[in-house]
């Protein structure tokens, strides 16, 4: 399906433009073999940047957390006789392994076992397949190394499936209850 506004081809597991529309996009299920009971709708914008915000605040403090070991291996260090400019991009080589090493954990973690991060439940939000299909560690893998390319997060404000998702085959969706379409109906 093309859509009508922007002529960019319209993913076949949503019902409408993820760049042009303004309303909730039906998630459309591409495997029958999987639970397909729920109605899922694709998670806009303002819950993805709830979902970051909440969730590197969780990760500031997890690293906070075990910045002590970090500070126990600079001691450690300073106990030899290293130059102190060598010392210092041992540290900083250091910080940043432990950084990259304690979010991506976080995410593999929480969305492989959970489908959630912390971010994700409190936006009652969650991470399935593009097929509707709960993702494989895999999948989380994938789509945790892609959040490290520079400036990924700039592919949101072009539309509401980033690049961690396209590339990933994963997209964060909602469950929305549709128990008042039958009480709408009635009034009418
Ligand atoms: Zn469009």
């Amino acid at each position: 399906m093309i859509c009508e506004k922007c002529k960019d081809e319209i993913p076949n597991f949503l019902d409408d433009c993820p760049k042009c529309s303004g309303n909730d996009i039906k998630f459309i299920y591409q495997n029958s073999n999987v639970d397909t009971s729920k109605t899922f709708y694709l998670a806009n914008n303002i819950k993805r940047l709830l979902n970051f915000f909440f969730d590197t605040i969780v990760i500031i403090i997890i690293i906070r957390i075990f910045g002590y070991w970090l500070w126990v291996i600079e001691n450690f260090l300073k106990s030899f006789n290293i130059p102190l400019e060598i010392l210092n991009s041992i540290i900083d080589t250091i910080r940043l392994a432990l950084i990259i090493l304690l979010s991506s954990s976080y995410y593999i973690f929480l969305e492989t076992i959970f489908g959630r991060t912390i971010g994700k439940f409190i936006t009652q939000t969650r991470v399935i397949r593009q097929d509707g299909a709960n993702p494989t560690i895999i999948d989380i893998f994938v789509r945790t190394v892609l959040r490290f390319i520079p400036l990924e997060a700039i592919s949101f404000f072009r539309s509401q499936i980033g690049w961690h998702d396209y590339l990933s085959g994963t997209i964060v969706v909602f469950e929305k209850k549709n128990d008042n379409i039958l009480s709408n109906d009635s009034k009418s």
